[in-house]
């Protein structure tokens, strides 16, 4: 067995396809690699196809850049009635249909008269309905390079493009719901991260690490975690803020500081921006006045790629990505800083003064 794997947007990006081809070939490999099985990769004719145990089609499915798989059997054309025969008598399907694409354009059959021959090969064969609208089981061959791949699956995979080919990014994990979804999307537009997380407790960071295994599902690598304890940053900015009374700005201080560390990791790491999970007004914190005074934390640009979400967009997502159950399988821990009341209308110039006060 061997699985096709499809993928989209790498044909639009003109002369780096080959490069991104390779790219995801290799992520590929290493990844099948760290999860214990071995495997080799040939691109060909805008498919990349990999020789490894069937079972790792859903591993397959979800690095980033692939749109689905299948797994396959190689073949030559005279060879396919013979394997159906086989591979189909225990089968029992209502319907069926052979769906055939030739990206060998040289093959003496064209796509039409494939269905057609191997149609009515498995009528006579099983005596099956057939059902071009609505099958129960689809027949799939492709013929490439002069060889047929038949295959009776696709996965979905989750799209995006490989890992690695957009440069690094600071991602700022909490234990919360939103930051790996955050961090996801950008892993699947193809940046690496490095995963930081301010700790407040044993069983937060224990969470985020969970929740750091499930995010490298989609990555070639393991992702890399920096663990700092938070406590040891924001308390000395906690007592002076409550000293002259401003208690209710500690939230913003607390992300102003965050960015802080992010950017400095950032530089450190040659890495191009931060990721947070920020999603506009989804807590009395994230307002717009907020956001604007926590972004003039660094100059490096901020993604916030749920920034326009719903809340149960970014579930669902969650969901998918198995970052949620991780979330629900924790008590919720609260911020032992966080004040009665927190400014949600933060003003830049008030932020100043008192970022003045307190750092002096
Ligand atoms: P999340 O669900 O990601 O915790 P949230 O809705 O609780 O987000 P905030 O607490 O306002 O939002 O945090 C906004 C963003 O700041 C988070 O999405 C995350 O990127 C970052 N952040 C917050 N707390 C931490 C932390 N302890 N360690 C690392 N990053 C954090
Ligand atoms: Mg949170």
């Amino acid at each position: 067995m061997m699985i096709i794997v499809r993928y989209g947007e790498l044909g639009l990006k003109g002369k780096n396809r080959r490069m991104f081809e390779e790219l995801l070939a290799k992520n590929i490999e290493r990844k099948l690699k760290r999860y214990g099985y071995s495997s080799h990769t040939k691109i060909l004719r805008g498919r990349i196809f990999v020789y490894a145990s069937e079972e790792t089609a859903p591993l397959i499915a979800k690095c980033p850049g692939v749109v689905s798989v299948s797994p396959a059997k190689e073949m030559d054309y005279g060879e396919i009635s013979d394997y159906l025969s086989q591979a189909l008598k225990d089968f029992r399907p209502a319907s069926f249909k052979v769906e055939t694409q030739r990206i060998d354009k040289e093959f003496p059959r064209t796509s039409q008269e494939i269905n057609e021959e191997v149609g009515e090969f498995v009528v006579r064969e099983f005596g099956w309905k057939v059902n071009l609208k609505n099958p129960e089981l689809i027949i799939g061959i492709e013929i490439i390079n002069h060889k047929a791949y038949v295959f009776f699956e696709r996965f979905p995979g989750i799209g995006g493009l490989p890992v690695g080919s957009a440069g690094k990014l600071v991602a700022l994990i909490s234990g919360g719901i939103d930051s790996p979804v955050a961090a996801y999307l950008m892993m699947r537009r193809g940046a690496e991260i490095i995963a930081v997380h301010f700790r407040h407790s044993e069983r937060e960071e224990e969470k985020v690490r969970k929740i750091i295994r499930a995010l490298e599902e989609y990555t070639p690598r393991e992702i890399e975690l920096k663990v700092i304890d938070h406590f040891s940053i924001l308390e000395r900015y906690v007592k002076k803020l409550r000293e002259i009374g401003k208690e209710r700005w500690i939230c913003v201080f607390c992300k102003y500081r965050m960015l802080k560390i992010a950017e400095k990791i950032a530089r450190e790491r040659n890495a191009l921006g931060i990721v947070t999970g920020d999603s506009l007004g989804q807590v009395a914190s994230q307002t717009l006045e907020n956001l604007y005074i926590e972004s003039r934390a660094t100059k490096y640009p901020i993604y916030r790629p749920l920034i326009g979400m719903d809340k149960i967009e970014i579930e669902k997502i969650a969901r998918d990505i198995g970052t949620y159950d991780i979330f629900l399988s924790y008590p919720e821990e609260k911020c032992p800083f966080k004040p009665r009341y927190v400014v949600t209308k933060g003003d830049w110039e008030k932020f100043q003064e008192i970022l003045k006060k307190v750092e002096s």
